[in-house]
């Protein structure tokens, strides 16, 4: 069955696929390295006080970190700025944020999810997952840091906690933390 995509829907934006974006524009670098140029689909609502703002205040292109997509490519998020017309709120002005990539990150979910299942159910190490991705040791651990956490907060048993090694929901974080342990303390980190 084919499903309709949507007027704003283009190809570019289909084969990008990343979800609440839109291509608006691909050059091809020296060397063939493809730069993607990208938008937000969302509206844009305040961070201090939720209001939904259309008035611009200015925009600026961010580099954010991404998966493959039939190779490597350098994405480039024209990420925009509006006023909060909101009286009471102390912001005056806020940069967007979307469910990919949210306030002060530089990569997408999908690639730190794609990164977590690397090291996680495919078994490699960060350090060859950061290669096969063409990110740095540090992002993979940040990605395994942070799903730890999303996995205490959606209730399941970590390390520390009094249920932990008593649940089958224990499995994935107990492979989680292991992994956290044996990278950090290889890399020589204090833990
Ligand atoms: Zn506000």
């Amino acid at each position: 069955m084919i499903e309709p995509t949507g007027a704003r829907s283009d190809a570019a934006t289909i084969i990008f696929n990343l979800p609440d974006y839109r291509v608006i524009g691909v050059d091809v670098l020296a060397f063939g390295q493809r730069r993607i140029r990208v938008e937000s689909v969302l509206e844009a609502g305040c961070r201090g006080c939720g209001t939904i703002s259309h008035r611009r205040h200015s925009r600026r292109f961010q580099r954010v970190r991404d998966v493959l997509v039939a190779g490597p490519v350098e994405v480039l998020w024209r990420k925009r700025r509006f006023f909060c017309d909101e009286s009471e709120c102390p912001r005056k002005t806020f940069a967007e944020a979307t469910p990919q990539v949210p306030a002060f990150s530089r990569s997408t979910a999908r690639l730190r999810t794609a990164l977590v299942d690397a090291v996680i159910r495919s078994g490699r190490s960060a350090t060859e997952a950061a290669t096969a991705f063409g990110v740095s040791w540090w992002l993979v651990q940040r990605a395994l840091n942070t799903a730890v956490l999303e996995l205490s907060e959606r209730g399941h048993a970590v390390p520390g906690d009094a249920g932990f090694g008593s649940s089958k929901d224990t499995d994935a974080a107990d492979v989680l933390w292991e992994t956290c342990i044996y990278e950090m303390s290889s890399s020589g980190m204090k833990i």
